[in-house]
């Protein structure tokens, strides 16, 4: 796997660019197929929050390749914790947010994309081994069931990558 760092990354209309106007601030990109990641430049003077971004990223890889009974068991665990408001991280948050009810009970892809990225955050926050951060925003009771949830995926030795 490759991981580069460019300056300014943006995500414009669906694509990661460098520089430029147009388009979202982003911190990074993964590239399944390409497996490649690219990172902020900026965040390399930020060791604590590279990691955070790169644990993220990660975690993308792993999702992919997660088996079912194990992506399924994730649903569950986000589908019961759905009706209190908070997350792990602006990107899995700004995606709840945005959620109908519609989305968990027919899977859509709103409702996938969620799922993703609220184990990429999950992930990133159980390995960094913080407790604070202004995305942190699950309530404590919450964040319990995440972090056995992780640990015993730990157990049982299941990180595809
Ligand atoms: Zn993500």
């Amino acid at each position: 796997m490759r991981i580069h760092f460019e300056p300014q990354l943006r995500a414009a209309r669906g694509k990661l660019v460098s520089g430029g106007k147009p388009g979202l601030p982003v911190h990074a990109g993964s590239f399944i197929r390409e497996r490649k990641i690219i990172l902020d430049s900026e965040l390399l003077v930020h060791a604590p929050e590279l990691m955070r971004i790169l644990t993220h990223e990660l975690f993308h890889f792993v999702w992919r390749r997660l088996d079912n009974a194990t992506r399924q068991s994730w649903d569950a665990l986000a589908r019961g914790q759905l009706g209190w408001p908070g997350e792990l991280g602006w990107s899995a948050e700004w995606r709840k947010q945005s959620l109908k009810s519609a989305d968990s009970a027919s899977g859509t892809r709103r409702w996938r994309e969620y799922l993703c990225e609220s184990f990429c955050d999950s992930a990133a926050w159980y390995f960094s081994g913080r407790q604070r951060h202004p995305e942190y925003t699950l309530p404590t009771k919450l964040r319990r069931g995440r972090r056995q949830w992780f640990a015993r995926l730990l157990l049982e030795r299941k990180l595809p990558l």
